[in-house]
């Protein structure tokens, strides 16, 4: 498979690929080819007050070499350059013998708040004495996930100022889980205010996934960086600096963060999942040590002449359940991708973040984020112009010769250009 040039190709041609490379059965290729969007009908059973739907751009990262595995990877986003880095640092990578990846577990938690309890110390004992019939009424509570192989594992109880809280670990198996979990947590709620005297707050799931943590590794040859040996010293250098900073700095932190969670949620809104979840898991993750840091480390090995690329994730995704089978285009990103199982699919996520974490520094480190992002945000100011497809690479042009790119710098150059043409 070559998937150099894919980004020069037409729409048409793109589709021609997928089908030559039998990622898409025909089906699939005529919903997409006709640009066939989420019906009305079930928009309207997914959300309340439905009035339309809203499109975004549905991409491909082709090239990404994971634990083995080659996947073209379906990213939905609506800000430019961001598909075109991960590619960028996909082929790098793959030269490098891609990511490898590590599935820590892949839990859910739920939990109990109970308050008003006098001898809170006690009230633990008592919930722990009683844990295998707490688990047991968790699974009665949701019975098909323990026929599919899932089901509550594990309980603890903490205290925390008032609250006494109880924390459940449920094994979800392709679901994300959180109607799964929050209908356990409540049907152990009653009897834990039984068992304890005390009084439920809340029962729900938490979005701190710290049981469906995925790491994603690579390791990328310093030729790969640039040709030229010093050059690429200096950027391996460069790079690990640059994750130090993301360590140090909650400014840069954040910034460092979200250029992973561009990558992240693209594949995630791809593939019919909760971002607000991922992200919600994410961003706490980042702030485990009670200061918020980068999510990801780059070290430059002097004597392997390697940088060394790892990124941690709580990745709670999922293949079944939420709205997965109802969008169209969300199956067909899951066909796209060989339908993965959830911990493939999370592998797959965390490996595009680092990617992206990678394409990013590169650009940052070196020339710059800038150099990369005019040409597409001309584009954007030539089609925001109003420019037809057929202006968009004259206006493009001449905009970036222009000093300042602007939308009314771009709407005279279109005026200029028809002007000509009459
Ligand atoms: P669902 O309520 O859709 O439950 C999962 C469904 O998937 C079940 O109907 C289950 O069927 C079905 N399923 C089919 N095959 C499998 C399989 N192999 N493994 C597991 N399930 C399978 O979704 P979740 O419980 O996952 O909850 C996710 C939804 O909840 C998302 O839409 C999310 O946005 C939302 N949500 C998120 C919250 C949060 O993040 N805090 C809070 C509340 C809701 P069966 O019943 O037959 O087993």
């Amino acid at each position: 498979m070559n998937w150099t040039g894919f980004s020069k190709k037409s729409i048409s041609e793109r589709l021609d690929q997928l089908r030559t490379n039998q990622l898409l059965d025909q089906k699939s290729l005529n919903k997409l080819d006709q640009n066939e969007q989420l019906p009305l009908n079930i928009a309207n059973q997914m959300a309340e007050n439905v009035l339309g739907t809203l499109s975004l751009p549905f991409a491909l990262a082709p090239d990404f070499l994971i634990d083995g595995h080659d996947y073209q990877v379906p990213f939905v986003t609506e800000e430019p350059s961001v598909t075109a880095a991960a590619s960028f640092a996909a082929k790098i990578i793959r030269k490098s013998n891609g990511f490898k990846t590590t599935i820590h577990n892949r839990q859910m938690i739920g939990q109990v708040a109970l308050y008003d309890i006098l001898d809170k110390n006690k009230a633990k004992q008592i919930i722990l004495d009683k844990k295998q019939h707490l688990l047991a009424l968790a699974n009665d509570a949701y019975p098909s996930i323990v026929k599919r192989g899932g089901g509550a594992r594990e309980l603890n109880v903490t205290i925390k100022e008032d609250f006494l809280i109880i924390y459940l670990t449920v094994d979800t198996q392709e679901a994300m889980g959180a109607n799964i979990v929050n209908t356990m947590m409540e049907a152990i709620a009653h009897p834990l205010e039984k068992l304890t005297g005390g009084q439920k707050l809340m029962a729900i799931l938490s979005n701190y996934a710290t049981e469906s943590l995925v790491t994603a590794q690579c390791q990328i040859d310093l030729r790969f960086l640039s040709r030229d040996k010093t050059e690429a010293k200096k950027l391996a250098q460069k790079m690990e600096l640059a994750s130090q900073l993301a360590q140090a700095d909650l400014y840069r932190a954040s910034t460092h963060n979200k250029g992973i969670f561009n990558g992240i949620d693209a594949v995630v809104l791809a593939t019919g999942n909760d971002w607000r979840a991922i992200e919600a898991a994410g961003h706490a993750y980042a702030n485990q040590t009670g200061s918020y840091k980068g999510l990801s480390t780059w070290q430059y090995d002097k004597d392997a002449s390697v940088l060394r690329g790892a990124l941690t994730l709580p990745m709670p995704i999922a293949t079944k359940g939420g709205s997965i089978g109802l969008n169209p285009t969300v199956q067909i990103a899951h066909e796209i991708l060989g339908y993965p199982s959830a911990k493939e699919l999370a592998s797959i996520i965390v490996s595009v973040g680092l990617a992206q974490n990678f394409a990013a520094l590169k650009a940052l480190t070196s020339t710059g984020i800038q150099a990369g992002h005019m040409k597409l945000q001309a584009k954007s100011l030539a089609l925001l112009a109003g420019a037809e497809e057929k202006e968009i690479d004259s206006v493009v042009s001449q905009l970036l010769k222009e000093k300042h790119m602007n939308l009314e710098t771009a709407t005279l150059i279109l005026k200029s250009l028809k002007e000509k043409k009459n």
